[in-house]
């Protein structure tokens, strides 16, 4: 069992059932519209690997990374049939690989489109790509007027095969924000100049505003069970950390834990050190603001956080609760992501996407079973 790993200073566990679960979820909400899965940066700090088997298991067979490097590792893991594209397109020079391993290079620019189309026509094949519209985030993909450049000089596309028509909203988590109608509105009217091509505007939160989804959602931070679906219609959560103590230790009134002693006693506390510290990407603006929970108590964090450790106010927890290597919740059943994030003044994709390198990782799944003495080996080489 993983609770015996005593080789780290926290578990984290990663539930890929509840990953398909979500998945599945998602994609009957849009149904018949179809659910990309979105693996950029290690699959939000998951693990892009165990997470697209767990998502190629539930059916899906799009997926979308950010860089090229991204996109070379999910192709040489997997042979099966799936589609990967390249949400930040190529860099010059990244033409050649990109062709070779099969990705998609979602086009932001003009120069990225010519670049492509060169390449394609000089090794005269037909190169798939996807083309992202700027819509109003003014960040990546073609302005309307480059679009009108593009419509009246069609041989700039002479090579490729637009395979997808993609935009990004800025406002997707604010569902009363009026600038998503704006957004699909120009989405639209940019689409119908080049007709019959599939079309693909929301991610996670745009899947719940009340309009069409269009062709394709590109889902993320609901398949990890964050966002603005957290805790709404069948989102389970997937990610539970707990920390070990260390060490459990009294201190007097007057006294000051952790570096710059920013947290003096008013009265004879019980203090609990726990083996996670802001190099495991706990966010260290957490100390003095943050909580834990132990037997069910919720339990403040005090002082500041350290590299490797942190201490947290035991005093109200009954002492049957406190041992050395005993664990404490930080993410779970008690203590949400959300709530983590907010309390950071952040956003769970931040909190994911930090998850450190040092945990007991642990992946459970329906497919495999726990019960299997090699599971825990398939997944670690997963
Ligand atoms: C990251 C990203 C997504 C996924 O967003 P979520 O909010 O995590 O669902 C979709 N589309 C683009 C262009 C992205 O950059």
């Amino acid at each position: 069992m993983i609770d015996n790993d005593v080789t780290a200073g926290a578990i984290l566990r990663i539930d890929l059932e509840a990953l398909a679960a979500n998945y599945r979820c998602v994609a009957d909400c849009v149904a018949p519209v179809q659910v990309a899965g979105v693996v950029k940066a290690d699959a939000y700090g998951l693990g892009a690997i165990p997470v697209t088997s767990a998502l190629l298991e539930a059916g899906c067979r799009s997926f979308f990374v950010a860089h090229l490097g991204e996109a070379r590792a999910l192709r040489a893991h997997f042979d099966r049939d799936l589609s990967v594209a390249i949400l930040n397109g190529l860099h010059p020079g990244g033409e050649e690989e990109c062709a070779q391993i099969g990705a998609i290079p979602v086009i932001n620019a003009l120069d990225q489109l010519d670049r492509w189309t060169r390449f394609a026509r000089a090794c005269g094949k037909r190169l798939p790509c996807m083309l992202q519209f700027d819509t109003g985030m003014s960040r990546l993909g073609l302005s309307p007027s480059e679009v009108d450049d593009l419509v009246a000089n069609p041989m700039r596309l002479d090579g490729v095969n637009v395979r997808l028509l993609i935009s990004h909203l800025a406002c997707a988590d604010e569902p009363d924000q009026p600038f998503n109608r704006y957004q699909a509105d120009r989405f639209e009217a940019l689409c119908d100049r080049f007709p019959d091509i599939p079309r693909s505007l929301d991610n996670s939160a745009g899947t719940l505003l009340p309009r069409s989804h269009y062709d394709v959602v590109r889902a993320g931070i609901a398949l990890y069970g964050g966002g603005a679906q957290s805790g709404s219609k069948g989102i389970r959560p997937v990610v539970t950390l707990d920390a070990r103590i260390i060490q459990l230790r009294t201190v007097q009134a007057g006294e000051a834990v952790g570096y710059g002693l920013t947290h003096r006693f008013g009265q004879p506390s019980r203090l609990a050190t726990l083996s996670i510290g802001y190099a495991d990407g706990w966010p260290r603006c957490l100390g003095g603001r943050g909580s834990a929970f132990i037997g069910g108590v919720r339990v403040p964090i005090v002082g500041r956080i350290s590299m490797d450790s942190l201490t947290i106010d035991v005093t109200g927890v009954a002492s049957d609760q406190l041992r050395p290597g005993g664990l404490v919740e930080l993410i779970g059943p008690l203590q949400s992501l959300e709530t983590v994030a907010s309390d950071a003044g952040t956003i769970s994709y931040e909190i994911l996407t930090q998850l450190g390198r040092r945990y007991a990782r642990t992946y459970t799944s329906a497919t495999a079973s726990p019960q299997d003495p090699t599971f825990l080996t398939k997944v670690a080489q997963a």
